[in-house]
Formats: C-alpha cells, sequence, structure tokens
C-alpha cells in the first residue's frame, strides 16, 4: 500500500463561500457554488470522492458520504477546524490555485502578460500565473502578502514533516 499522505479534496456548501475561498488561497482543492447543497452537494462530493464541508444540520440525514461539520460562523475558526481536521499547512502551497475556478494555476511567462496586466505591475513584478480556464492573470503582490499575513494570523500548531 501507497504510504504517501493523501490529499484531501472538499465539496463546500453554498453558505461556506468565504471558507471555500480561503481554503483555495491555500491551494487546496475545493468546489462551492450556489448547487452545493443538500443532494447536489451530495452527488458532487460522491462523484469526486471530496469531503463535504456543512453547516447543514439537515444534511446527515441524507445519507452523505463523508463530511466534516463546520462549528462556527466566523471563517477563522471555520478554518481552524479545517486545518486540525485535515491536518495540512496553511503555508504550504499558498497561491497555486484559481480563487475563482480552483483550477492550478500555470506559470505564465512575463512577454506573454504584457498587454493584459497594468504597466505598473509588469514594470515592477517578474514572477506571472495564470488560470487556463478564466484567463485570470496572478502575481505575488501586496495583496498576497496581506492574505499570507491572515493565515499566519491563524495562529495554527504546524504540522510536523
Ligand atoms: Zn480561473
Amino acid at each position: 500500500m501507497e504510504t504517501s499522505v493523501k490529499e484531501v479534496k472538499f465539496a463546500a456548501d453554498r453558505m461556506l463561500g468565504k471558507l471555500a475561498k480561503w481554503l483555495r488561497v491555500m491551494g487546496q482543492d475545493v468546489i462551492y457554488g450556489q448547487h452545493l447543497s443538500g443532494y447536489g452537494l451530495i452527488h458532487a462530493a460522491r462523484a469526486e470522492n471530496r469531503l463535504i464541508l456543512t453547516r447543514d444540520h439537515g444534511l446527515k440525514k441524507k445519507q452523505p458520504p463523508d463530511f466534516l461539520f463546520i462549528e462556527s460562523d466566523h471563517h477563522r475558526e471555520q478554518l481552524r477546524q479545517v486545518i486540525q481536521a485535515c491536518g495540512f499547512s496553511p503555508l504550504n502551497k499558498p497561491f497555486t490555485r484559481c480563487l475563482e475556478c480552483n483550477l492550478i494555476l500555470q506559470p505564465r511567462s512575463k512577454a506573454a502578460i504584457e498587454k493584459i496586466v497594468p504597466a505598473y505591475v509588469f514594470s515592477t513584478q517578474e514572477n506571472f500565473s495564470w488560470c487556463p480556464q478564466c484567463g485570470r492573470v496572478y502575481w505575488p503582490a501586496t495583496h498576497h502578502q496581506r492574505m499570507v499575513a491572515e493565515l499566519r494570523e491563524l495562529a495554527l500548531p504546524q504540522p510536523r514533516i
């Protein structure tokens, strides 16, 4: 048997948009959308072998696959709960996934994005990546630093490697 750590994939119910976004900031694979509640959520999770994240007390009566009932209303507490339950490091692979589409970002050469990003960004940044689905271009900038600060503020115990 393989002993490598299995990546958990998530299906967040539609009440958990902020949690889903922050999990994507951390590079976690999470589907989220208006159709993801009740049986829609269960079917989507089952189809792709995803762990359901929900605040819906009624879901367990619908015979769902594995799920994690999210205790708190606050996204920081929610993140703490998911990270502790699943044991991944929040700063392991941040900013590797499109926040809108959930796809893994691809590196993009500087020449290829010249016409796409603002001139100031083009002249001050060197490393770019983009989402092959929506075409959104990402680069390390101040909002990334704020997000890293936010992740650090979670003050989570780092898993030992
Ligand atoms: Zn995208």
